[in-house]
């Protein structure tokens, strides 16, 4: 069966998509954590970041860098996470990136 992400770039389930390009997908986060939750995705599915081919990291690079361009995010600032695995609280298991930003965030890198 189909992983949630894998069900949103199939246009199976809804999702608020602000990029989107042939390797990469980004949507708002269903559950935002700050004014501005943005997950981006690679299309082909991928459990964990360390498996993700290197030629689409470049693309999820590069549309991290467009999306905090379109949302003027360079002054600001903003937070760039990837959960990964049991131990990194990933929930999703399709690899992904979040941008968190909008707002001041903490200094909790641990998340206990
Ligand atoms: P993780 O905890 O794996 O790093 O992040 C998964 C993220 O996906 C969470 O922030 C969660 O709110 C978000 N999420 C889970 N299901 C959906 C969904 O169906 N639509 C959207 N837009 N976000 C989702």
């Amino acid at each position: 069966m189909s992983c949630i992400f894998c069900s949103i770039v199939e246009n199976q389930i809804p999702a608020d998509k602000v990029y989107e390009d042939e390797y990469v997908l980004a949507f708002k986060d269903v559950n935002p954590v700050a004014l501005i939750h943005i997950v981006i995705i690679p299309k082909q599915c991928c459990q964990h970041f360390h498996n993700i081919e290197d030629n689409t990291l470049a693309h999820l690079f590069r549309a991290i860098k467009i999306i905090i361009q379109e949302n003027n995010l360079e002054d600001r600032g903003y937070r760039i996470v990837n959960n990964n695995g049991q131990d990194g609280g990933q929930t999703v298991n399709h690899a992904h990136f979040h941008i968190i930003a909008g707002e001041q965030l903490g200094h909790n890198l641990a998340g206990h």
